[in-house]
C-alpha cells in the first residue's frame, strides 16, 4: 500500500526560499493543487497534476474547479473541498474514485489524496491545498490478482469438492516397471476393490469396454509421444453398470526421450455424458423434426407444384427451390441460376411482358418507398408460359415480394411459382362443361338453382337468369325470388317450400312468375332438400323450367278436346233430334191419320146409309149415336193432338202465356177425373184428398197436365185398371199431386229423358202405344212455368208414380 501523501504544515517565507519551494512543488512526483476562496478557483497546480489531467496550465489556471471539471460534482469533490475550506478540517481519502474527461473520453481514475486549508498571514483560511497520488494502475493490478486468487480458490474448492465426492481419481504408472498406482477415489470410480487389483497396466485395460479398448490402446501409445493427453472411454464396473470416464494424463520422459512414467486423473463423466447424450438426442430429434418439416414442405411444394425463388439484386444471384428446378423441367439437374437462365424457357411474348412487369414493379416499389417509406412491396400474381425442350408447354403462376433496404434501394426479390397447367386445364374443362350445361339449359328453357339457408343466398345458373328475365349481376335472395312469383301463386309456393323444409322432400310443382318486364311465365319446379351430416336442413337445390309454351299447348289441347266433346254432344243431340223429329213426323202422320181414317169410315158408313133412301128408315138411332160418339171421340183425340202441337210451337217460340186465377185444386182434380172417366169408363180412379188447397194458377193448363198424366197412366196400363190420385202438402208451401198407376213402368235410364221433347221410351212394348212424345214435355213446361217441379218414381213392370208440385 502506498502512504497517503501528506503535506507538512508550511509557513510561506519569502525570497529564494520560496522560489526553491515552488520549484520543489513543481517537480514533485505527486500531484499538488491549490484552490483559492470558496469558489475553489485553481490558483496553482504542478506538473504532475497537469500530466494526470492531460490539460494545459492556461486552460485551467484561474478557473473554478467545477468550470474545468463539472463531472466531478457527481463525486462530491467540490463539497469535500468546501467543507475543508469552511471548517478548516483536514480530509484524507484512499482509492477515491473520480471520473473526469481526459482527452475527450471519460476516465475512471482512483486517487489517494489529502486536502488541507491554506492560511494567510492573518491565520485565516484563504484556500485549500490538495495533494494526491493516482493509484488507478495499482488498483487494477490488485483487482486482477484478487480475481485470479478467487479463481484459484474456486478451482481449488471445486477440485477438493470433486475429489471429496469421489469423482476424480489419480493414477500413476511407472512405465518401465509396469507398476500402476491408484488413488482411493480411482478405485471408487472404477468400482474395484484394492485387494483384487494387481497394480499393472493390464488391470486398467480389463475394465475398459471392448468397443473402446482398441481406441484407448491407440491413445495410450500416443502417451509415449505426447506429454499431454486427453481421452474418453467407457468402463464396465463389477456391478455391470457402464460409466463414462474422462482421462487426462501427463507423460514424463527421461533424458533419452523415453517415457519414464505417466500420471493422470480420471473423472466420471457419466452424468454429463448422459445429459449431453440426451441433449444430443433431443437435438437430433429436433433436427429430424426439422428435416421432416422441410421434407413435408418440399412434398407440399411438389404436390402443389409450387417452387420458391429468391433473387439477390446486389449479387445478381438467383436461388431456386428443388421443386422449381423440376417445374422448369431440369428435374434433378442443379446449376447456378441467373436472371437470364431463369427466364430462358419463357415464351418470347411472356419474356417481354415479364421484363416490363419487373420494371413496373421495381419502379412502383421505389415510388411506394418515397411516398410511404414501405420496405416491402407485394408483386401481384402473374401468369406466363414456358416451353420445355420436349415441346411441352406449362402455364405458371408467380407471386412475390420486393424487399428494400433502409435507404430505399432494392435488396431482394422473393416469390413462389406454381405450375397451374393442370388447374388451367381443369378450369377450361369446367368452363366448357358450364357452357355446354348452359346451352343445354337454354335449349330446355331450364335453369338450376341452389338455396343456402344459412346465408339466404340463392345461386342461379346463367340460364335461370334468362328464364326469370333478371340481370345476371343481381344477387338473388329468397325474398327476390318470392317477389318474382305471381302474386296469386305466392302463398301456394310458400306453403310448398315450408312443407319441404318440414318433410325434407320437395315435390314437383308448377307456378307462375312475372318477369321484371311484366311477362307471365309458367315454371315447372323440381328439386331436393339438402341436409348436413347430422340431418339438419341446410338448403335446397333444383331446377326451374319454363313450360309456358307447353302449358299453352296443353291448355289449347284441353280446350279443343272440350270443344270437340261439346260439338260431339251437339252433333249427337242434333242427330238424335233429327231421328226424333223424323220419328215424330212418322208418328204424327200416323196419329193424325188414324182418327181421320176412323172418322172417314163412320162418315162414309152413315152417308152410304143415308144415300140408300130405302134404308133411311132402317137407320137405327142407336147406330147413328154410336157412330157419332166414335166420331166425336176421334175428333176429340184430333183436337187434343192439335192442341198439343199448338202448345209445342207456342213453347218453342216463347209465346205460352199463363192466365192465373184462384181456384180449388181438389175440385179441379175431381172435374178432370170425371172427364177422363167419361171417355174411359172402364177405369177406376181413386182420389185421396190428404190436403185441400186453393191456388193461384192457370186452371186450364194445370187441368191439361192432369189430363196428360192420367191419359198416360191409362195408356201404359193395359193390364191394370186402377189409378190413385193423391193431393198432399209438400214442404209447407207446396201442394203435391201424384198419379199412381200399376202399368208397364219405366226403366230407370229413361226417367230423365221422358220429359224431353219427342222422347219416347224404347222397347217392343212401347212402340205399340200411340203417341207423339210431347205430352210429358208440355206437362213439365207448364209445371216449371208455375214454379213447381215434376218427377217420376218407377221401375220396369212395377207401375209408375208421377208427382208434380205447385206453390201455395
Ligand atoms: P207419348 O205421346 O209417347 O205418351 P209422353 O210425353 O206423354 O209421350 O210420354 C213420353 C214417354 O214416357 C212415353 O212414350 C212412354 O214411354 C213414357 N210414359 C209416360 N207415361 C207413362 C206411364 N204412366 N207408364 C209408362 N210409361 C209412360
Amino acid at each position: 500500500m502506498h502512504p497517503t501523501p501528506t503535506i507538512p504544515s508550511v509557513t510561506f517565507a519569502s525570497g529564494s526560499d520560496i522560489r526553491d519551494l515552488f520549484h520543489l512543488f513543481q517537480k514533485a512526483p505527486i500531484g499538488m493543487i491549490v484552490f483559492k476562496g470558496p469558489s475553489l478557483t485553481i490558483e496553482f497546480l504542478n506538473e504532475k497534476t497537469l500530466e494526470v489531467i492531460s490539460k494545459k496550465k492556461e486552460d485551467v489556471l484561474g478557473k473554478p474547479l467545477l468550470e474545468c471539471f463539472p463531472e466531478l460534482e457527481k463525486f462530491g469533490v467540490d463539497k469535500i473541498l468546501l467543507h475543508v475550506f469552511n471548517k478548516g478540517e483536514k480530509f484524507t481519502a484512499k482509492e477515491f474514485e473520480a471520473n473526469f474527461y481526459k482527452e475527450g473520453k471519460l476516465y475512471a481514475g482512483y486517487f489517494d489524496f489529502s486536502a488541507e486549508a491554506v492560511l494567510n498571514s492573518q491565520e485565516q483560511t484563504s484556500g485549500v491545498m490538495v495533494v494526491f497520488t493516482e493509484v488507478t494502475d495499482q488498483l487494477a493490478a490488485r483487482k486482477k490478482i484478487q480475481e485470479s486468487e478467487a479463481l484459484l480458490r474456486r478451482t481449488k474448492e471445486q477440485l477438493e469438492l470433486s475429489i471429496n465426492a469421489g469423482r476424480v481419481g489419480i493414477w500413476h504408472w511407472d512405465v518401465r516397471k509396469n507398476v500402476l498406482t491408484w488413488s482411493k477415489e480411482q478405485f471408487e470410480i472404477f468400482g474395484v476393490n484394492q485387494e483384487e487389483f494387481k497394480g499393472q497396466a493390464e488391470d486398467f485395460f480389463s475394465y475398459i469396454l471392448e468397443e473402446d479398448r482398441s481406441r484407448i490402446n491407440a491413445a495410450s501409445r500416443l502417451e509415449f509421444e505426447r506429454s499431454d493427453n486427453q481421452y474418453e472411454y467407457r468402463i464396465r464396473r463389477k456391478d455391470g453398470s457402464i460409466r463414462w470416464i474422462h482421462s487426462r494424463s501427463k507423460t514424463f520422459l527421461n533424458k533419452d526421450g523415453n517415457a519414464e512414467y505417466i500420471t493422470g486423473i480420471n473423472i466420471d463423466i457419466t452424468e454429463q455424458k448422459n445429459f449431453s447424450e440426451k441433449l444430443e438426442k433431443e437435438v437430433s430429434e429436433r433436427t429430424k423434426e426439422l428435416v421432416e418439416v422441410n421434407r413435408r414442405l418440399m412434398e407440399a411444394q411438389q404436390i402443389a407444384n409450387l417452387g420458391s425463388w429468391e433473387y439477390d439484386v446486389a449479387t445478381g444471384e438467383v436461388t431456386w427451390s428443388d421443386e422449381l428446378y423440376r417445374i422448369y423441367g431440369y428435374e434433378e439437374k442443379r446449376f447456378t441460376v441467373t436472371l437470364e437462365k431463369a427466364m430462358e424457357r419463357m415464351l418470347p411474348d411472356d419474356l417481354v411482358k415479364t421484363k416490363e412487369r419487373m420494371k413496373m414493379h421495381t419502379d412502383d416499389a421505389a415510388k411506394n418507398f418515397e411516398e410511404t417509406g414501405a420496405l416491402n412491396y407485394d408483386i401481384p400474381p402473374a401468369e406466363y408460359c414456358i416451353l420445355l425442350p420436349n415441346g411441352a408447354k406449362k402455364i405458371l403462376r408467380s407471386v412475390g415480394k420486393i424487399i428494400l433496404a433502409e435507404d430505399g434501394t432494392i435488396n431482394k426479390m422473393i416469390g413462389t411459382i406454381q405450375d397451374i397447367s393442370e388447374q388451367k386445364k381443369a378450369e377450361e374443362e369446367i368452363l366448357l362443361m358450364n357452357a355446354q350445361l348452359n346451352e343445354a339449359q337454354e335449349i330446355a328453357h331450364l335453369g338450376s338453382w341452389e338455396w343456402n339457408l344459412l346465408s339466404n343466398k340463392l345461386t342461379w345458373s346463367d340460364n335461370l337468369y334468362n328464364v326469370y328475365g333478371v340481370d345476371r349481376n343481381e344477387e338473388i335472395t329468397y325474398e327476390i325470388f318470392a317477389s318474382l312469383v305471381h302474386p296469386d301463386d305466392r302463398t301456394y309456393v310458400e306453403k310448398i317450400i315450408e312443407a319441404a323444409l318440414h318433410t325434407n322432400q320437395l315435390h314437383d310443382f308448377y307456378h307462375r312468375i312475372i318477369t321484371p318486364a311484366g311477362e307471365i311465365k309458367i315454371l315447372h319446379a323440381r328439386g331436393e332438400v339438402l341436409l348436413d351430416h347430422e340431418g339438419r336442413v341446410i338448403g335446397m337445390r333444383g331446377t326451374g323450367q319454363d313450360v309456358t309454351k307447353e302449358k299453352q299447348v296443353e291448355d289449347n289441347l284441353l280446350d279443343t278436346n272440350k270443344k270437340l266433346a261439346e260439338r260431339m254432344e251437339e252433333l249427337r243431340k242434333a242427330l238424335e233430334a233429327d231421328k226424333l223429329k223424323s220419328d215424330f213426323i212418322k208418328m204424327a202422320s200416323h196419329e193424325l191419320k188414324t182418327p181421320i181414317t176412323s172418322i172417314k169410315g163412320y162418315v162414309q158408313l152413315l152417308l152410304a146409309m143415308v144415300k140408300e133412301k130405302e134404308n133411311e128408315k132402317s137407320l137405327s138411332p142407336l147406330f147413328v149415336k154410336s157412330s157419332l160418339t166414335n166420331i166425336e171421340k176421334q175428333v176429340n183425340r184430333l183436337t187434343r193432338l192439335m192442341g198439343e202441337l199448338l202448345d209445342l210451337s207456342k213453347i218453342e217460340s216463347g209465346q205460352l202465356e199463363l192466365n192465373k186465377e184462384e181456384f180449388s185444386l181438389n175440385e179441379l182434380v175431381i172435374d178432370v177425373v170425371q172427364d177422363v172417366l167419361y171417355t174411359n169408363p172402364k177405369h177406376h180412379i181413386n182420389i185421396y184428398h190428404d190436403f185441400t188447397s186453393t191456388i193461384s194458377a192457370d186452371k186450364d193448363r194445370i187441368g191439361q197436365v192432369l189430363v196428360n198424366l192420367l191419359m198416360n197412366a191409362i195408356k201404359y196400363s193395359p193390364e191394370a185398371d186402377k189409378i190413385d190420385v193423391t193431393i198432399s202438402q209438400h214442404k209447407n208451401s207446396f201442394v203435391a199431386i201424384s198419379i199412381k198407376d200399376f202399368g208397364i213402368g219405366i226403366d230407370k235410364k229413361d226417367h230423365e229423358r221422358i220429359f224431353e221433347r219427342f222422347y219416347r221410351a224404347e222397347g217392343p212394348a212401347e212402340q205399340t202405344y200411340p203417341g207423339f212424345g210431347i205430352g210429358l214435355f208440355i206437362a213439365k213446361e207448364m209445371v216449371t212455368r208455375h214454379n213447381g217441379e215434376i218427377k217420376v218414381e218407377s221401375s220396369k213392370g212395377k207401375g209408375s208414380v208421377f208427382t208434380f208440385t205447385l206453390p201455395l
